[in-house]
Formats: C-alpha cells, sequence, structure tokens
C-alpha cells in the first residue's frame, strides 16, 4: 500500500537518489520516518528523526547517531562512541546504497515569487 506525506528538507539537499544507488545524504528516508534505530534508542517512532543533521560543508544529510551518538543518549559514556558508532554503522547499513523506495515530488514553493 502506498502513502503520501509531506516532508521538509534542505533547499540545497542533494535530489534522492534510485533505489538500490549509492547513498548521498538526501535526507528523504529519515525525514520521512524513523529507522530501527531511532526508534529502539530515541523512543521516535513517527516523524522525521531527530537525529536527522543537515551538513552544510558536505551539502548532504548526516546521521547524529553515527557521529555523536552521545549527544543523544545521555547515558553513552564519551569513551564508548567510536564502539557505538561502529555498531550504528553495521545497523544501518550507512554507505552500503539508498534502501528508500520513496518517490518524491517536489511541491511548489508558497513563497510569493518575484513581481
Ligand atoms: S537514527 Fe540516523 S539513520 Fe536512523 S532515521 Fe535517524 S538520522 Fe536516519
Ligand atoms: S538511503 Fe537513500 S533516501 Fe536515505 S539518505 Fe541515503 S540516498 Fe537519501
Amino acid at each position: 500500500m502506498s502513502s503520501t506525506k509531506t516532508i521538509w528538507l534542505h533547499p540545497q539537499a542533494p535530489m534522492k537518489p534510485e533505489l538500490g544507488q549509492s547513498c548521498n545524504g538526501c535526507g528523504v528516508c529519515c525525514a520521512a520516518e524513523p529507522c530501527p534505530v531511532a526508534r529502539v534508542f530515541l523512543w521516535q517512532y513517527r516523524g522525521a528523526c531527530r537525529a536527522l543533521i543537515w551538513n552544510a560543508d558536505h551539502m548532504r544529510y548526516q546521521c547524529g547517531m553515527l557521529i555523536q551518538p552521545a549527544y543523544y543518549l545521555r547515558w553513552l559514556p564519551l569513551a564508548w562512541q567510536y564502539r557505538f558508532s561502529q555498531m550504528i554503522n553495521r545497523w544501518i547499513a550507512a554507505g552500503i546504497g539508498c534502501d528508500s523506495d520513496a518517490e518524491v515530488a517536489i511541491a511548489p514553493s508558497s513563497e510569493p515569487g518575484p513581481s
């Protein structure tokens, strides 16, 4: 069953690639719904994941649970952060390829154009 939902992304975010192509950090999947990592560790079950971070330098989204998990998990000692990130990396299969079959349509801007 397909469904439609509205998500908000940075205007300079890259376009979502096709399913199976390299992940380019478009952020579509994580803005649409939390992944199992977010459900288990952040207790977030709907909406855009709160660990989704826009990286302006690299013009792409990144997973905050991957790069700074201790920021989100106050119980996680900083010394364990690296090992925990490795575990998250395997869990979300980061860098493997796009596993989202979402189809993206860009809504027309609601901003008034130049007159
Ligand atoms: S935890 Fe990371 S991979 Fe999972 S939805 Fe959030 S930002 Fe995306
Ligand atoms: S897995 Fe796909 S939808 Fe998710 S950020 Fe990467 S390219 Fe975008």
